[in-house]
């Protein structure tokens, strides 16, 4: 693409065409060395991150209700005039059916809101791509005009840090649980979330799910206060998708914290942070891909892997001579 077309696609993105935005994702999907320059110039055209849109990451185990959720919550946010984005973060590249992240065909009112854009995670993509092209579709959508963007994943560790690490606010969401085990929930990821919100509070459901919010609330207050957060955050509630009820004191919650942490400081700490740590995922990124391409390192490793693998040779020592390749830049 030529420094015209991206631009001319650049405005279009400014307009808010949806189309154009699509177009923008795709090429932003995209491993082709042409297209990955494209989409710097394009990051580059639009310039300068807005910092008035809120970055919701939001996870769940399958079937905890994620789908429906973001459905009724993503509703009721168009409802009061806001555009809302939803990108996805699916840690596993081959999808076998069960149940697919940011799936239109569940999500049909909101996939037909012409103030929302849903946009499912590529298939066939390592985790490492789908962080960079999510954290550049971010940007593409706030450059579109969209006021939140919701980034979904699933219960799995390392993709929740991720989608933690491109987001200003957690929210894990939780399914109400007979008994007083906290449903297996990692210390790492209750450290990370903003709200715990526990969903299908609705009919004979209700009870059980505020037993499950009551050990929620329990837990978080043993955790240690976040000095950059007020009162009463990181905070367990009950919600039902179905319903709605709960929705809008979720919304009124991340608003609180949102405005708290803009006024505070911390909010723009954070983004720079983030923009920090995205450079040095690129570095790393980018240092094992030419490690790897270097023609010495191409020659000599399957000999050492094979070394390795009988015994011959400790793979702390194949290591050293494999590095030690690039050090005396054989
Ligand atoms: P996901 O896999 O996390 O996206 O979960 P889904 O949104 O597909 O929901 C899984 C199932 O739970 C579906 O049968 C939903 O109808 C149901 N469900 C979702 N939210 C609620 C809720 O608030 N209350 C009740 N009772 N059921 C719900």
């Amino acid at each position: 693409m030529t420094q015209a077309q991206i631009d001319a696609l650049a405005r279009r993105l400014a307009t808010g065409e949806r189309r154009a935005l699509a177009q923008a994702i795709t090429l932003a999907e995209s491993t082709r060395p042409d297209h990955r320059a494209a989409t710097r110039m394009l990051l580059q055209s639009i310039g300068q991150t807005q910092l008035g849109a809120i970055r919701i990451g939001l996870s769940g185990t399958p079937g905890v209700g994620k789908s429906t959720f973001i459905e009724a919550f993503g509703m009721m946010l168009v409802e009061q005039g806001l555009k809302v984005a939803v990108l996805a973060v699916d840690p596993t590249s081959a999808r076998s059916g069960g149940s697919i992240l940011g799936d239109k065909t569940r999500m049909e009112r909101l996939a037909r809101s012409t103030n929302a854009f849903i946009r499912p995670s590529p298939s066939q993509m390592e985790l490492g791509g789908v962080g960079r092209r999510t954290r550049e579709a971010i940007r593409l959508v706030e450059a579109a005009g969209f006021d939140v963007v919701l980034v979904e994943t699933v219960g799995v560790g390392q993709s929740e840090v991720m989608v933690a690490e491109m987001t200003d606010i957690f929210v894990l969401l939780l399914a109400p649980a007979g008994g007083d085990e906290l449903q297996g929930v990692k210390r790492g990821i209750m450290e990370i979330a903003d709200l715990v919100v526990v969903n299908k509070a609705d009919g004979a459901l209700k009870p059980v799910a505020e037993g499950t919010r009551a050990d929620y609330a329990g837990a978080l207050r043993l955790m240690r206060q976040r000095k950059r957060d007020p009162e009463g955050f990181p905070a367990a509630l009950t919600a039902s998708a179905l319903t709605s009820d709960g929705l809008a004191d979720i919304w009124d919650r991340i608003r609180t914290l949102d405005a708290w942490r803009r006024e505070s400081g911390w909010f723009a700490r954070h983004r720079a942070e983030q923009a920090v740590r995205w450079m040095r995922n690129a570095i790393e990124r980018g240092a094992v891909e030419q490690f790897y391409a270097h023609p010495g390192v191409a020659k000599r490793l399957p000999e050492l892997e094979a070394q390795v693998a009988t015994g011959t040779l400790p793979p702390e020592d194949a290591a050293d001579h494999v590095l030690a390749l690039l050090r005396d830049g054989e």
